[in-house]
């Protein structure tokens, strides 16, 4: 692996995770401005949206009390004042020069359904819609003592940067203006726990309505349902990923920074909800080309680099995809004052990451136009790996998979929007019944 970080861009996305960055005084010069800040999606991101080189997209810490050690700033330069670099503190040597992650359009605008910012009915977090569409998760209200995630802040964001409750009808026209004027390609819908596991039932009509008017991919992040078989259903609908965060491995770890998860579900139904929606995607037929991901969620740097190496060697096993987020201490949250990982040690997690997809021929960085800012993704692994040859052949099969895979997608998305043409802007023309 490339350790001199000028020339590993992946290298970098995780240093900044780790350490931040520090904004030097001409980076708040007048001129073209990136993405607001904004803290939201399950509480894990909060920084400012940047591409690194080699489009990597990111999501660097700020506003962090552990960003203003960074030794890293960002500069604007240039005469018109447009150049980004980052520059290592000290010496001022130029490590890289990067881009604000570009402002939608939409961002300024109000929904014409409701009024509503569509910024608090869903926001981009690198390429894809994020939405979170419900009411704030149940383990922040558990009286006498909240049960929420430690890391999360969720609870602490609601009602500021995002709304509390989206309808349909709102979730569906911020998705069709992030459709036409960011091409997105992805919406991923989040919730957090709700008594009597409603998740899935308020879902549903947002799943079943985008899916018919936009065609777009939709990913599903909720807590795993008793009822297995909601799962085939959700298949059924359209849905091409399903996420379970269980977020650590170590069981008594998750006991204590995840309680109310512990409580409600128990580490185990996690890892079964992960496992049984991974065999729907080995069931499906042979003509059955619909994307179908199962994904198991954790947070490197809450445990040991081990514990979170054996669960991506147990997801991966399972015909799972790995999502590791790095742990960032937001401000406000129980773990406010837990240091961030060390970039050393997480380096051989993302090297396990990408080699254990590989070993298992795991289809990863298939999906068009699908950058992530909060995470380093599995394909982003390769930064890490000391073996590119063995790998080789299967990235170039990979390679060939995506490039089928773009076309079919972009060919059925352009149909949907020709229909959505003829009909005067949308498909269905009442609300689809639940
Ligand atoms: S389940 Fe945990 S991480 Fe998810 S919203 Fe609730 S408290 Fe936050």
């Amino acid at each position: 692996m490339e350790t001199d970080i000028r020339y590993n861009p992946g290298l970098l996305k995780l240093e900044l995770y780790c350490k931040g960055i520090r904004l030097d005084d001409s980076f708040f010069k007048e001129s073209k401005r990136g993405r607001q800040i904004m803290r939201t999606r399950a509480g894990l991101g909060s920084g400012l949206e940047l591409v690194l080189e080699d489009g990597l997209w990111t999501n660097v810490p700020v506003v962090e009390p552990f960003a203003a050690n960074s030794p890293y700033l960002l500069f604007r330069e240039g005469d018109d004042g447009e150049t980004l670099v980052i520059r290592r503190d000290g010496d001022r040597e130029k490590i890289a020069e990067v881009e604000l992650s570009p402002k939608p359009s939409w961002y300024e605008r109000n929904t014409e359904v409701s009024g509503k910012p569509m910024t608090r009915v869903g926001s981009l977090q690198g390429t894809y819609l994020g939405v979170y569409p419900s009411k704030v998760c149940e383990y922040w209200l558990d009286k006498p003592e909240k049960t929420n995630c430690k890391f999360c802040s969720v609870g602490l964001n609601l009602g500021a940067d995002d709304a509390d409750e989206k309808s349909v009808e709102e979730v569906l026209e911020v998705a069709i203006a992030a459709r036409d004027e960011s091409k997105i390609t992805y919406v991923d819908f989040n919730t957090g726990h709700y008594t009597g596991e409603t998740y899935l039932d308020i879902l549903e009509p947002y799943i079943r309505r985008l899916k018919e008017e936009t065609g777009l991919l939709i990913g599903v992040q909720t807590p795993p349902h008793a009822d297995l078989s909601r799962y085939d259903r959700l298949k059924e609908m359209g849905v091409n990923r399903v996420s379970f965060c269980f977020e650590i491995w170590d069981e008594e770890r998750f006991i204590d920074v995840c309680p109310g998860k512990h409580r409600e579900y128990g580490l185990k139904r996690y890892l079964d909800a992960v496992k049984y929606c991974a065999e729907i995607g080995k069931r499906r037929g042979p003509f059955d080309f619909d994307a179908w991901v199962s994904n198991g969620e954790i947070i490197a740097g809450l445990e040991k680099p081990e514990d979170s190496m054996a669960a991506i060697d147990w997801i991966t096993e399972n015909g799972a995809i790995p999502t590791v987020c790095v742990f960032r201490p937001l401000k406000a949250t129980d773990y406010a004052d837990v240091p961030p990982p060390k970039t050393e040690d997480m380096i051989p997690v993302f090297a396990r990451l990408y080699e254990a997809c590989m070993d298992h021929d795991l289809p990863i960085g298939v999906a068009p136009n699908v950058h992530v800012s909060l995470v380093l993704l599995p394909e982003e692994g390769r930064y890490f790996t000391s073996k590119p040859q063995k790998y080789r052949w299967k990235e170039m099969k990979l390679k060939a998979q995506k490039t089928v895979y773009r076309k079919k997608f972009l060919h059925d998305l352009e149909t949907f929007d020709r229909r959505r043409a003829e009909n005067g802007g949308r498909i269905v023309k009442e609300p689809a019944r639940a």
